[in-house]
């Protein structure tokens, strides 16, 4: 059976609503991706639920709820130039952003995970992004400073190199913890950073070490 992707996004945009996602923007944006091009066939009927799908490599796709809430975060001072992504996985929060910033900059560990991530960029013609094979943790420092920095893989604690990435203004929207984590939006204005708790999340863990 194809995939009704537009009725199917409809549904669940307006489920999302329903569960506080109120940035018109972001919702349109997330109407406009078809999340079922970002994981394997097998699962394409379930690519509109409202929850995270695996992707291989022991990684997930986030769940729609979650995307939507870290980008409505993040676009909370308004509308952003340069942002910098840790954890391309499936590349889908990266194509949401596409078209909401200006420029995308999204690092992913896996090399076989950004190919494929790329690969479906280019299919839907957004041409805005750049991906590089490296460490989240060292962030993209010669790209910087970023209006905003979001991070869908867990770290332990902040990393400072991040930090220092942002720009004046800025916005940052990361999980921290282990396994319980908490959604953080850190705010930079000048050398001050706040940081404020947004809620409970579950992602895979943001990895120390080599590169695959
Ligand atoms: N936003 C993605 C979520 C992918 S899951 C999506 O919706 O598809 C998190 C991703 O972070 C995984 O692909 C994982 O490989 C990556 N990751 C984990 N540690 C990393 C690190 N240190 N540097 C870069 N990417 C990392």
């Amino acid at each position: 059976m194809a995939i009704d992707g537009a009725g199917s996004r409809a549904r669940l945009t307006s489920q999302l609503r329903q569960e506080g996602i109120s940035n018109d923007r972001v919702l349109s944006a997330m109407a406009a991706v078809p999340r079922h091009w970002f994981v394997d066939d097998v699962l394409g009927h379930k690519a509109y639920d409202n929850t995270a799908l695996p992707i291989g490599e022991g990684q997930t796709i986030s769940q729609p709820y979650i995307v939507a809430r870290m980008t409505e975060l993040l676009m909370r001072r308004g509308n952003l130039g340069k942002v910098l992504e840790i954890g391309t996985g499936s590349g889908y929060q990266t194509a949401v952003l596409a078209q909401l910033c200006g420029q995308v900059f999204s690092v992913e560990r896996i090399k076989n995970l950004q190919y494929q991530a790329r690969r479906r960029l280019q299919r839907l013609d957004l041409h805005n992004v750049q991906m590089k094979h490296g460490d989240g943790w060292q962030g993209w420092a010669s790209k910087g400073p970023f209006d905003g920095i979001i991070v869908t893989a867990a770290p332990s604690s902040l990393p400072d190199e991040l930090l220092t990435q942002l720009a004046d203004g800025g916005v940052m929207v990361i999980p921290v913890g282990d396994e319980q984590q908490v959604l953080k939006v850190i705010t930079r204005q000048e050398n001050t950073f706040t940081v404020d708790d947004v809620e409970w999340v579950r992602f895979v863990p943001l990895i120390s070490g080599s590169l695959l």
